[in-house]
């Protein structure tokens, strides 16, 4: 059974629909025997109707400067999960210039809320909620766009593509993320939305993703996406599936402490 000792994608109440705070969320971890703890929260249009403002993005930006990097005997990193919003991998943020402090202080080079967010952090998930922009598109353009979303800045994991539902082509993302050092996900928040069946169709493209992994030796991050304390660290359906693929432990990043920080470095993300 894989002993997996860090959870990489996390939420805490800033996220809106979910329901814990950052304490909360270490002490979970702690408690399960996490070594490693990544809060990822939502860096998205969807949770303020004012979603250009910076101010809004507070519990983002200032969250590397005040945490401490040890908790409770866990060590905590600050990232996020930022939307992917354009066929060119853009994500949100992006095409937002910020041009002053959030007290009102004029910036001397203005920014984008992307980089004005995220420029301190660990790491960024970027992932796939809303897809209407992805409509028209075909498989080409679309694995293009997640190929083109983990070149960006700060992109250390492409999130949940399994639950995305879009028609990719995996070994082409998953061979272009092992060329980057990068990483592809696998969570089990994916299968909370009536997905438990074992030949439900997110299962079988996580299956899929994992076999692909496993095949040409691509690193893979798994996490639970929790967005309630009482699930951080609890991976059971995930587990089952890299079981029945006999996933290679050795291509877990988020294994334990030690493949994940090393996994960080080697991506070449600084912070
Ligand atoms: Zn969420
Ligand atoms: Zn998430």
């Amino acid at each position: 059974m894989y002993d997996i000792k860090c959870d990489t994608h996390t939420h805490t109440l800033y996220s809106r629909h979910a329901y814990s705070t950052i304490k909360e969320n270490v002490e979970a971890a702690s408690e399960v025997g996490l070594e490693l703890l990544v809060s990822t929260d939502h860096f998205s249009g969807m949770q303020w109707t004012d979603y250009k403002n910076s101010k809004n993005y507070q519990y983002l930006f200032t969250s590397p400067m005040t945490w401490p990097d040890v908790w409770m005997g866990v060590r905590l990193l600050s990232g996020c999960e930022a939307d992917i919003v354009g066929l060119n991998g853009e994500l949100f943020g992006q095409d937002i210039s910020v041009t002053e402090s959030i007290v009102g202080d004029p910036f001397k080079v203005p920014t984008t809320l992307y980089e004005h967010t995220t420029k301190n952090m660990d790491y960024v998930i970027a992932s796939i909620h809303g897809k209407s922009f992805t409509k028209d598109a075909t498989r080409n353009q679309m694995t293009d766009m997640y190929i083109k979303a983990l070149q960006q800045e700060k992109v250390l994991i492409l999130g949940h593509m399994g639950r995305s539902g879009l028609d990719v082509d995996f070994k082409a993302i998953a061979e272009a993320a092992k060329s980057m050092n990068k990483l592809l996900e696998v969570n089990e928040h994916s299968f909370d939305f009536g997905e438990k069946k074992t030949d439900s169709i997110t299962k079988r493209r996580c299956r899929e993703l994992l076999e692909i992994c496993a095949d040409i030796g691509c690193h893979v991050s798994i996490a639970t996406d929790a967005h309630i304390s009482t699930l951080i660290g609890h991976f059971d359906e995930t587990k089952k599936l890299l079981e029945e693929v006999h996933f290679p432990e050795g291509l877990i990043a988020s294994l334990n402490k030690k493949t994940f920080l090393e996994a960080l470095k080697a991506s070449g993300i600084k912070n």
